[in-house]
């Protein structure tokens, strides 16, 4: 109350501030505390010895509560970075816009937060929106209330303390939760204003947790759309590489197809849903990338983009062979691949390194085709050949590359060196140029003249 009081009179409490938070028993909510990293439980207890509040947030309790594991556990507290930073030998403060503090602790790192404050209704006035009403700063430090109204969505703003077990929510989240529903906390169109990635993140989650949307959340996003051309590009590629490597991309890539996310905004996603002529490529790529996230293996960023980008390429390069008249030479294959990279990596802000990845693969997808013996055993040789072996396999899958060429592979990757030299006769009759014509018609890669 006293705390309401004060935060009344310095004018900080906004309309979507819950002014009491439900506190929730361990009874009814059902998570245990064994369900939390040893690490996040030790700085929680830590913080709380020295006199502060100190909760798990955000992703990990709604996860958890879902059913699902964890990516990481973050820790909001109401100590300050300072005081955080003097709690913990193996700890440093990082960031500078809005100062977070990693903990080490064994081989875990835990991130601890201080409870942010909003940014009030003068935001503008003070400069920290642009004129489209997008939050540019974020940073004051506020209380735990005003911490959970700041978040998006109402399944994100809960606080689950280990010590005593109870979840603290401020916006119904364990409820909505429970019935399925991703609900905006605060108005949604204020909110999508103030950060346009809110729409993304909710088709994300959404396909994540198999919510649906508030329908109050989900109607503006077809109007508010274009403000995704506002957000900074680096961001927007953080957020596409979330949403891809989700372990859900085939359900996120149609919700946001349904929802009229795609066109225009995200180049990549244009490439992937405007153009039929890969539309089953990319939806391979896309299950098998889901696939390996459930499986948990690692997906690479280069295979991926190299994968929903394959067709731009093959497009660019017959564009390039009409355009030029001439044939299809490895040289304009070249030059199809840096055209595509160069223009999404003007709008997607994709790094050199994974440009460098994707350009490795698909250069070596016509050496494929050379299985004479010092060219298949070179291959064999190249550091990105299990990468670019794999998108053979997706091509062939996708009917693009003879099965008895990845067949043939396949093999020799797994024959011992007696087989391998048998595999290798004969293969060297094979001519570039005669295989170059029958390929071409089939729209698939080029076969270079030389390793
Ligand atoms: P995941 O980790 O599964 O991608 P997450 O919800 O944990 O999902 P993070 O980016 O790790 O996403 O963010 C942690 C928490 O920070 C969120 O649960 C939410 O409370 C808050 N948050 C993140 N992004 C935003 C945003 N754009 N607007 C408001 N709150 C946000
Ligand atoms: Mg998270």
């Amino acid at each position: 109350m006293i705390r309401k009081f004060i935060s009344r009179v310095l004018g900080r409490s906004t309309p979507t501030e819950a002014p009491e938070p439900a506190i929730i028993p361990v009874d009814q909510h059902g998570l245990q505390r064994d369900q939390i990293s040893r690490a996040c439980r030790r700085t929680i207890e830590t913080l709380q010895e020295n006199g502060y509040q100190a909760y798990v947030v955000g992703g990990a309790v709604r996860d958890l509560l879902a059913g699902l594991t964890p990516k990481d556990f973050d820790v909001a507290t109401n100590a300050t970075p300072d005081q955080v930073r003097q709690s913990f030998r193996r700890s440093r403060i990082i960031g500078r816009r809005f100062q977070i503090v990693h903990v080490g602790m064994g081989a875990e790192t835990i991130e601890v937060t201080t409870f942010r404050g909003h940014h009030g209704d003068d935001a503008g006035s003070h400069g920290q929106v642009d004129e489209q009403g997008r939050v540019l700063r974020d940073n004051v430090f506020g209380s735990q209330s005003e911490d959970a109204a700041r978040r998006d969505f109402t399944v994100n703003a809960l606080y689950y303390d280990p010590i005593c077990e109870h979840i603290v929510d401020y916006h119904h989240g364990v409820a909505d939760l429970q019935q399925k529903t991703l609900r905006m906390i605060g108005d949604p169109r204020t909110r999508y204003r103030e950060d346009p990635v809110r729409m993304l993140r909710a088709v994300r989650l959404a396909a994540k947790l198999g919510l649906s949307i508030d329908p109050a959340a989900r109607r503006p996003i077809r109007e508010m759309a274009d403000l995704i051309g506002n957000v900074p590009l680096s961001r927007l590629f953080d957020e596409m590489l979330k949403l891809l490597t989700s372990g859900h991309a085939v359900r996120c890539v149609s919700q946001l197809r349904e929802e009229g996310l795609h066109r225009g905004l995200l180049p990549l996603l244009d490439v992937i849903l405007e153009h039929p002529v890969g539309e089953r490529f990319v939806m391979l790529a896309l299950e098998t990338t889901d696939r390996r996230v459930h499986h948990g293996k690692p997906v690479s960023p280069g295979f991926l983009f190299a994968s929903l980008l394959w067709h731009e390429v093959l497009a660019k390069w017959d564009a390039l062979q009409q355009h030029t008249g001439s044939a299809a030479t490895p040289a304009l294959f070249f030059q199809a691949m840096d055209e595509v990279i160069e223009v999404q990596a003007e709008k997607l802000a994709i790094t050199r390194r994974i440009a460098g990845d994707m350009k490795d693969i698909w250069a070596l997808q016509p050496r494929f085709e050379q299985r004479s013996g010092k060219r298949a055993y070179g291959l064999l040789q190249q550091p990105r050949f299990k990468a670019g072996y794999d998108f053979l396999l997706l091509r062939a899958q996708a009917g693009e590359v003879d099965s008895e060429v990845s067949t043939w592979w396949t093999d020799f990757l797994h024959a011992d060196d007696e087989n391998r030299a048998l595999m290798v006769v004969g293969q060297a009759g094979e001519t570039p140029r005669k295989r170059r014509r029958r390929r071409r018609s089939a729209r698939t890669a080029p076969v270079e003249k030389t390793d």
